[in-house]
């Protein structure tokens, strides 16, 4: 979870961009002009994100700011799997690892708001020592930790 410790931001934002290229060539999608923006702009911190923030980010930037073409453009990343939804803010997150299914988790900062993703290996593996201790079958998962990260907690 380098993302919760001081980085060059920048950096993530391009990896992302480069990795959501990839993705969309893998599946046979467009990466349209307005799909890139919102996931630049999903990805400009690593704070959750309002659909509503980004209305009016994207018409500052020259784009159809309408409602509907914003929630278009989310449900299309988060259907290939380039962003997730936190559901207890109703926020969007970039993926650090996009081009597969896993099961989701996040950590969020209560004091500066910053999260990240749980690592999903470990997630897969938690629920797959739940289905033997307690004989179940696991469909889906979702988990929302909340907490200092790392540069808050050391804040005098
Ligand atoms: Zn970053
Ligand atoms: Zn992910
Ligand atoms: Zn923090």
């Amino acid at each position: 979870m380098a993302n919760l410790h001081p980085h060059n931001h920048d950096h993530c934002i391009r990896t992302a961009i480069q990795r959501a290229q990839t993705v969309c060539e893998q599946q046979g999608v467009r990466l349209t002009p307005v799909r890139r923006r919102v996931l630049e702009l999903v990805w400009q911190n690593h704070k959750p994100t309002g659909a509503y923030e980004l209305l009016p980010q994207l018409a500052a930037d020259g784009f159809n700011s309408a409602p509907p073409t914003v929630y278009r453009a989310l449900d299309f990343l988060l259907e290939i799997g380039l962003i997730h939804r936190i559901s207890s803010l109703n926020a969007f997150i970039g993926c650090d690892h996009p081009g597969g299914q896993h099961p989701t988790g996040f950590f969020i900062c209560t004091d500066c708001g910053n999260a990240a993703e749980l690592p999903a290996a470990r997630l897969q593996a938690f629920s797959a020592e739940l289905e033997q201790v307690m004989g179940v079958q696991v469909a889906s998962s979702s988990y929302e930790l909340t907490g200092l990260c790392g540069v808050c907690r050391l804040k005098p």
